[in-house]
């Protein structure tokens, strides 16, 4: 597939064909393809002969960006907050914010989660929780990570399910960090997303997330939140760790952040301040384009109530698709928050597991995909064994749009 052209949720192909696009960068472009408030943005920096590069150095500009950013963080996490730019990528934030908490607390292990998506490159791999990418790599990548069960309820790694499932899942991790013999080495820092994305967009539980909170800052364990897919409006909060409020040590930011330009950041407590000047770096790290556009998107999140926009939006595409699980049993389970949403697909002659849920079934699972493709609309897979159709489309989606994209989801299924 080539594309030649793309407004708001649509984009079309070189033939001609228009799709709507479900994918949206991975969730990068929140206000869909070359929305007006972004273009005008970036022509600015160019019409006032804005310099487009300088590396760490103050702007007007990049001091907009910073005020607009710490606008929209939870206060408790803002007044002392500091911020450092990264490379273009999400990967480079979460290489950052190791190096950081490494060298803050001088701890070098850390405690990620099963299912986890954390970037590609080496470090930010050894953080997946998922062995398909890392297994060509070999032992390299997995030193120093210890994994930790995710509360992805519907295939409840306790077997259990539900309040219980959650509650085992926290005590377990209780157990790992406090058990003097048979636990872990005190880590430099435990990363979550509060949504998991690739892995299946699984939401964690408020509870579960309050009682990581809790463990961490009482093992004095700094807490990393990786919003570089759930930030910005996403999930109906402007940061997804809002629905359990908390206040992270550490947050990851990018894709969104950039308004589809290359943009990533590490905002933390100032307490983890112990790196020397310098002891972080990276050329792009002052891409002045993306961050007029980022300033952008911040501010018409804002202005437009786009927010609880996602959340209503959310809301209403899941009702379309939990509506189609009465005629095919292949849907599993159908979840999300905001519009973060994922139907994961099984098997329903397979064997059930222990709490009665059917099989994966990837084959289904990427046939579906096809024919939602043929039909015009582009959608992802993620999640255990690719299966889980992802529906990650711009947050100014419209209801009437959010019906079209049922319509031809439900023509695929059929
Ligand atoms: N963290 C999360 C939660 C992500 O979803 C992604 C990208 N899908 C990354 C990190 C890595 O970002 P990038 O691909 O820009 O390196």
């Amino acid at each position: 597939m080539a594309l030649k052209r793309a407004r708001g949720i649509h984009v079309e192909d070189m033939e001609g064909r228009r799709f709507i696009d479900c994918l949206a960068g991975a969730g990068t472009l929140a206000l869909g393809h070359n929305h007006p408030v972004v273009v005008e943005a970036i022509r600015q920096v160019l019409a006032d002969e804005l310099p487009l590069h300088t590396l760490d150095l103050t702007t007007p500009v990049k001091d907009r960006f910073v005020q607009d950013l710490f606008a929209v963080l939870p206060a408790a996490f803002s007044k002392n907050a500091k911020i450092q730019f990264c490379g273009p990528t999400g990967t480079d934030a979460v290489e950052a914010a190791l190096k950081l908490v490494r060298t803050a607390t001088g701890r070098s292990t850390v405690l990620a989660f099963q299912g986890g998506y954390h970037g590609m490159s080496q470090g930010a791999l050894s953080l997946m929780g998922n062995l398909k990418a890392k297994l060509p790599l070999g032992a390299l990548l997995s030193q120093g990570v210890q994994f930790l069960p995710y509360p992805y309820e519907y295939r409840c790694p306790f077997g259990v399910g539900g309040q219980e499932g959650i509650k085992i899942n926290l005590n377990y991790i209780k157990n790992l960090l406090n058990d003097p013999e048979g636990g872990v080495l005190p880590p430099a820092a435990v990363i979550v997303e509060a949504v998991q994305g690739e892995g299946g967009m699984i939401p964690a539980a408020k509870e579960w997330l309050q009682g990581l909170r809790e463990l961490t800052a009482a093992a004095g364990i700094p807490l990393i939140l990786d919003e570089i897919q759930s930030g910005f409006g996403r999930t109906g909060k402007m940061f997804a760790f809002e629905h359990a409020e908390i206040v992270p040590d550490v947050i990851v930011l990018s894709k969104a952040i950039g308004g589809s330009l290359p943009l990533s950041v590490v905002v933390y407590q100032d307490k983890f301040d112990k790196w020397e000047p310098g002891a972080h770096a990276g050329t792009f790290r002052g891409n002045q384009m993306a961050m007029a556009a980022g300033s952008a998107v911040i501010r018409y999140i804002e202005s437009e109530n786009l927010i609880s926009h996602a959340a209503d939006m959310g809301a209403l595409l899941r009702e379309r698709l939990s509506a189609f699980q009465k005629y095919f049993p292949e849907l599993g389970e159908i979840r999300g928050l905001g519009l973060m949403i994922g139907v994961e697909i099984v098997d329903p002659a397979g064997p059930v597991d222990a709490l009665g849920h059917p099989p994966f079934n990837s084959l289904l699972a990427s046939r579906i995909q096809r024919e939602c493709l043929k039909r015009g609309l582009i959608l992802e897979l993620g999640g255990r064994q690719g299966c889980v159709v992802r529906f990650l489309p711009p947050l100014i989606i419209t209801a009437e749009q959010v019906e079209q994209v049922s319509q031809i989801f439900g023509k695929a299924l059929s």
